[in-house]
C-alpha cells in the first residue's frame, strides 16, 4: 500500500479524507475518539508546510443540504484541538480558488461531502471536482473504505494517493493480531441480527475454534433448534439459515434474562427450554461458560453487545464478559480484538475501551475486513 511517509506533501494541497462521522446527541459529541484519531495526521502535513483540505461525511443526509448534517460544527471543535484557524466552505468552485489562496500550513474544513449527489455514485465528475481541490489525496478513513465513494475511491484515481497515519494503524494492528492468530480463538458475537453478519459468522466457522453467540441473535438460533423463545426478537427468515449454518463450533446460550416487554419489571432468570417471555441478555450460567472458554485461549474477537445494554437491566451479561476479556488482555493472557459500532459504545460505556488490545472504530469496515472482503478503498491504495 502505498503510505503517507512515501509521497513528497511538501507544500502541497492535500485532501485528505478523513471520518468525522461522530456521534451527536442535542448538538453535543458523545465521543470524539474519532475527531482525536486523525490529529496526528494533519500535525504530521503540518510539518511538510502542506495545506489541508479535509473532508468527511455527516450521518445520511436524503438529498442535498440539511442543516443537522451540516459539518460548520466541527470547525470550532478543530480550530480548538489544533490551535489554530479552520477554514469553512461548503462551494466546492468557492473552495477551488480558496485552496489556491491560502497560506502554506492552513486548514480548510469541507461541508458534508454526502449533500453532493455524486458522493455515494462514485460519480467521475463530482471526483473530479474534488481533486481540483488538491494537489495529493490522503485517504484516513478505514471506517468508510468499504464503501465505492467518489471521496474515497475514485479520486484516487485521478491524484497521487496514500494512506494516512490513522489507517496504515488500523491495518498494521489487524494484521499484526489476526494475520496469524495465536491459538485457540474465541469469537464472542453478538448484536441484534443474524441477517448483517451472516459472510462473518461464516468466514468465522473457518478461522475460529469457539464462536459464542448472544443478543437477539441467539434467539435465532435457538429458534432454529426448536425452542420456543416468547416474544424475543429474532428473524423468522433466517431460522434455515441459522440452522444450516451451526456446528460444534457454535455456543448458544444456556439461559436468558427475561421480561414480558423491556419496561416491565417482572425480570427472570430462565433456562431456554422455559422461555415464555423476552429474551433480552445472556443468564449466569452462560455468561460463567463464556468466561471460562474465555480463560482458555489466546485470541478473544468480540463484536456486538450480548444482551440491550443500553439498559443497565440487560447489560449485565455483556459487561461481565468485557471486564473478564479486558483482564485477561491486561495480565498478556490473550490477545483482545473489539469492533463494532455498538461493541464500541458498549466498552467506553464501562470505561474499558483502552484495555483491550486493540479497538477498531470502524463499524462496518472492520467486519468486512473480517469477513475477508477486498475493501474498494484500500484497493485503489495498493501498489
Ligand atoms: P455492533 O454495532 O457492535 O456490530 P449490532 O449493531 O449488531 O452490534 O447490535 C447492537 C444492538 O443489538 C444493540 O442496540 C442491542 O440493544 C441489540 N440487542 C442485543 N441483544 C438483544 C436482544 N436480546 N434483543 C433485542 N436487541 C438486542
Ligand atoms: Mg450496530
Amino acid at each position: 500500500m502505498r503510505l503517507l511517509k512515501d509521497i513528497d506533501c511538501k507544500n502541497k494541497r492535500v485532501f485528505l479524507r478523513v471520518d468525522l462521522n461522530v456521534p451527536v446527541m442535542n448538538g453535543k459529541i458523545l465521543d470524539e475518539t474519532r475527531i482525536n484519531k486523525i490529529l496526528p495526521t494533519i500535525q504530521y502535513l503540518l510539518t511538510q508546510n502542506a495545506k489541508i483540505i479535509l473532508a468527511s461525511h455527516f450521518g445520511r443526509p436524503k438529498s442535498g443540504y440539511e442543516e443537522k448534517y451540516s459539518l460548520r460544527f466541527l470547525q470550532n471543535v478543530l480550530q480548538h484541538k489544533l490551535e489554530q484557524e479552520v477554514l469553512f466552505e461548503d462551494n466546492l468552485n468557492d473552495a477551488a480558488q480558496l485552496t489556491q489562496n491560502m497560506q502554506l500550513g492552513e486548514i480548510l474544513l469541507l461541508e458534508n461531502l454526502r449533500f453532493f449527489s455524486g458522493e455515494t455514485k462514485n460519480d467521475l465528475e463530482f471526483a473530479k471536482q474534488l481533486s481540483n481541490l488538491a494537489d495529493i489525496y490522503v485517504n484516513d478513513a478505514f471506517s468508510c473504505s468499504h464503501r465505492a465513494h467518489a471521496s474515497i475511491v475514485k479520486i484516487a484515481e485521478l491524484l497521487p494517493s496514500a494512506a494516512g497515519l490513522l489507517l496504515e494503524d488500523e491495518l498494521d494492528n489487524l494484521h499484526k493480531y489476526l494475520d496469524k492468530p495465536n491459538k485457540p480463538i474465541l469469537a464472542i458475537i453478538g448484536g441484534s441480527k443474524i441477517s448483517t453478519k451472516l459472510d462473518l459468522l461464516k468466514e468465522l466457522s473457518k478461522k475460529v475454534d469457539y464462536i459464542a453467540i448472544g443478543g437477539a441473535m441467539a434467539n435465532t438460533f435457538l429458534k432454529a433448534l426448536g425452542y420456543e423463545i416468547g416474544n424475543s426478537f429474532y428473524e423468522e427468515e433466517f431460522v434455515a439459515t441459522a440452522k444450516a449454518m451451526l456446528n460444534e463450533k457454535f455456543i448458544l446460550p444456556k439461559d436468558l434474562v427475561v421480561v414480558s416487554s423491556i419496561d416491565a419489571d417482572d425480570i427472570e432468570i430462565v433456562d431456554i427450554d422455559h422461555i415464555t417471555k423476552m429474551a433480552l441478555d445472556l443468564g449466569p450460567e452462560t455468561v460463567k461458560q463464556i468466561i471460562a472458554l474465555a480463560q482458555k485461549c489466546k485470541t478473544i474477537l468480540l463484536n456486538g453487545p450480548v444482551g440491550v445494554f443500553e439498559n443497565p437491566s440487560f447489560a449485565k451479561a455483556t459487561n461481565a464478559i468485557i471486564k473478564e476479556v479486558a483482564n485477561l488482555s491486561q495480565n498478556n493472557k490473550a490477545i483482545s480484538i473489539a469492533g463494532g459500532g455498538d461493541m464500541v459504545a458498549a466498552l467506553t460505556q464501562v470505561r474499558l475501551f483502552d484495555q483491550m488490545t486493540y479497538v477498531s472504530t470502524a463499524g462496518g469496515a472492520f467486519l468486512e475486513w473480517l469477513e475477508g472482503k477486498e475493501l474498494p478503498g484500500l484497493l485503489v491504495l495498493s501498489c
